[in-house]
């Protein structure tokens, strides 16, 4: 257990230093606006996870819609302009997690920002960058060190993990 919950703080810590390289790579889209009833929202109970891939994840929320089973990663404060990368990335994770465990690929996403909430497409290309990311992950999990990606001490202040990062700014 402890194991599996290293390697999720490694997993987020980690799409925080990668997401601007690899959104540079992916050209990931940055997600459109939309209306969400969260009355028709199931909380997920246990966590997914998917063998292949080494990858677990419990998103907040899952929608039966048009015979699709739609994910929600809930994020508190106020929504940016678009989603941050890592928002997206880790919403492409369970995007994944749950075609694997349900057999059914989602189309797209859901981020629930506190005023507004941005529907994020599943594309082929998002799918790719994220297994790419995670390939990039295993290769620097053994290292003692890994180099922050940005310049932006604004997100360093947004971000959860500055509390163990040495590489903030600001
Ligand atoms: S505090 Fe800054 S450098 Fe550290 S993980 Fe967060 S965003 Fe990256």
């Amino acid at each position: 257990m402890l194991y599996i919950s290293l390697a999720l703080l490694i997993f987020a810590i980690f799409f925080f230093w990668q997401s601007n390289r690899q959104r540079k790579e992916a050209g990931l889209p940055g997600g459109r606006v939309i209306y969400t009833d969260t009355r028709g929202w199931g909380e997920v109970e246990k966590p997914l996870f998917y063998a292949a891939l080494g990858l677990t994840g419990k998103p907040d929320y899952l929608i039966e819609k048009s015979g699709q089973i739609i994910p929600v990663e809930v994020k508190s404060g106020r929504a940016p302009e678009a989603p941050y990368d890592s928002h997206i990335y880790q919403l492409a994770s369970y995007c994944l997690l749950v075609e694997k465990t349900y057999g059914n690929r989602p189309s797209y996403g859901i981020i629930h920002y506190e005023n507004r909430d941005f529907a994020i497409e599943y594309t082929k290309e998002l799918e790719s960058a994220l297994i790419e990311l995670l390939a990039d992950m295993r290769v620097d999990e053994g290292k003692k060190d890994v180099a922050r990606s940005h310049d932006q001490p604004s997100r360093c202040k947004r971000c959860g993990f500055r509390h163990v990062c040495d590489q903030k700014l600001a």
